[in-house]
């Protein structure tokens, strides 16, 4: 019997509205031909080292409402792209693409991803794990921190220590050149990814999961604008290596047994203004930096999406802060631990963990179009990033869907399902197809009726919670479906 297999192939940050047949004709048929999930959506926060600790674990990073009481024992514990954990002693946040700091938190807390990953699970299957990546170190990292030790390839564009020993990142640029140098859009890194996929990684018959995960448009869309030109190129690249894959996949690779996967992490959406929220902090009197130490008792991890943690916890402190935050109109959603004062519960998002800050909260979003035409406006508090550049990490409609399709000959044909999915879905997904026993930590589901002869679709329905303080309220969308616990983010907003 043929070997069944996956091919997870990421676009980071792709919206859904560019995935048509002017723009990726080549996507745009795929999605057409097989399983599309356009319901589909990013775990909170929706930054990319946040996903991509879901997709290997099929976690989100804490805990939903109902186990809530077992918080510690649930999700996976990177909380953001960097986040502050008081606990870590550190003079700022854990930056997960800092290598000594990682190691450190390592050291603290045992283990960085708190549930096991799928490097891991398929090695104690005697499956094999493999991985090309153009992300960030962390990125790199978080696909798969033990790469070394299961001795599995782990392939990253920033060299051979970041890469894993049998990914043998020197005997690469011996065979293939240099890894060319990062730009917007960033082209020639996408092409050279497809090149050691198909012509390297993808001749080594013994992989059962092989990923390929792409920075753009990603990092178009941050720094030239969605729907910039930069981007429409980088669209038109990724387009076309995606091309260069399914020749492969259509001449051998489906005969061979892979099913493909693609998706994005999450989509982004425009900035509008910058906010400094430390400065506005510092301002209403609070004594706000980067970390609790000396005067500073409130540790804000600044962003479009930030994080508040405050000394001792103090509920006095967190309750001030919360009014603060609420009287100011560039606030939008606020979360705390217990859901006080206004604010929603980590736990309704599936972000309650023993590594939360005391405030999850974002700068307020709007539909307004950008100077392209693409919906999605917020403010935000990320001075790289320039005035009209895309952004993510939050939680409104069109950041949080993601891009999800699924083709090979155990799934489905030309089937949209509108069940609500999400990137903690994958690994259960792949598990299902590779035969193999879901782990107990994965708070996703198996997408079972997208494969031939599979199941009906289960029951689902949407939740609208709303909270409210004085005149600041702000809704948040979830849907339950049937035998899950965790429930689906489906988008939130401040109302008023
Ligand atoms: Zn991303």
């Amino acid at each position: 019997m043929k070997k069944t297999k996956f091919l997870f192939c990421l676009f980071d940050g792709l919206r859904r509205d560019f995935v048509k047949s002017n723009i990726m004709p080549n996507l745009n048929e795929f999605r057409n031909e097989w399983v599309d999930y356009p319901n589909s959506s990013s775990t909170f926060p929706s930054e990319t080292r946040v996903q991509v600790s879901s997709f290997v674990t099929g976690a989100y990073c804490g805990g939903s409402v109902s186990d809530a009481s077992k918080e510690g024992n649930f999700g996976h514990g990177i909380m953001a792209n960097s986040f502050y954990d008081p606990i870590l002693g550190f003079d700022g946040p854990l930056d997960t693409s800092d290598m000594a700091k990682m190691e450190e938190a390592k050291r603290i807390y045992g283990s960085l991803q708190k549930t096991p990953s799928l490097g891991e699970l398929l090695a104690k299957e005697n499956k094999n794990y493999s991985v090309i990546t153009t992300g960030k170190i962390g990125n790199a990292r978080l696909l798969n921190l033990n790469a070394d030790d299961l001795q599995q390839r782990l392939f990253s564009i920033w060299g051979a220590d970041i890469s894993s020993e049998l990914a043998d990142y020197d005997g690469i640029i011996e065979k293939f050149g240099k890894v060319p140098k990062q730009s917007f859009p960033n082209n020639k890194v996408s092409q050279y990814a497809t090149q050691i996929l198909l012509e390297h990684f993808l001749l080594d018959r013994s992989v059962d999961v092989q990923v390929i995960w792409y920075n753009e448009p990603d990092l178009s869309f941050h720094y030239e604008g969605i729907g910039s030109k930069a981007s429409l190129s980088s669209l038109e690249c990724l387009d076309q290596c995606f091309g260069k894959i399914m020749k492969w996949w259509n001449a051998e690779g489906r005969s061979d047994g892979w099913n493909v996967i693609v998706c994005s992490d999450h989509a982004q959406i425009s900035k509008q203004k910058q906010v400094s929220v430390i400065d506005e902090l510092k301002c209403a009197g609070f004594k706000a930096g980067v970390s609790i130490i000396d005067d500073i008792d409130v540790a804000v991890k600044a962003s479009y999406s930030g994080q508040i943690t405050v000394r001792d916890r103090d509920p006095k402190l967190v309750k001030k802060i919360i009014e603060f935050l609420h009287a100011q109109d560039w606030c939008g959603l606020t979360f705390t631990r217990d859901g006080s004062h206004g604010t929603f519960s980590m736990a309704e998002i599936n972000a309650l963990s023993e590594r939360s800050p005391d405030i999850n909260y974002m700068l307020r979003t709007t539909e307004k179009v950008n100077q392209y035409g693409y919906a999605g406006s917020c403010y935000a508090d990320n001075p790289d990033i320039p005035n009209g550049g895309g952004i993510h990490g939050g939680l409104s409609r069109i950041e949080i869907n993601n891009f999800m399709t699924l083709g090979g000959d155990q799934m489905n044909r030309q089937k949209i399902f509108d069940i609500p999915t999400g990137i903690v879905d994958i690994l259960p997904t792949i598990f299902h197809g590779l035969g193999i026993k879901i782990p107990k930590t994965a708070m996703g589901r198996p997408l079972k009726e997208a494969f031939l002869n599979g199941e009906f679709e289960p029951t689902w329905s949407e939740t609208n919670l709303m909270a409210s303080s004085g005149h600041y309220s702000q809704e948040m969308c979830i849907a339950n479906v049937e035998g899950i616990k965790a429930p689906y983010l489906r988008g939130g907003r401040r109302v008023s």
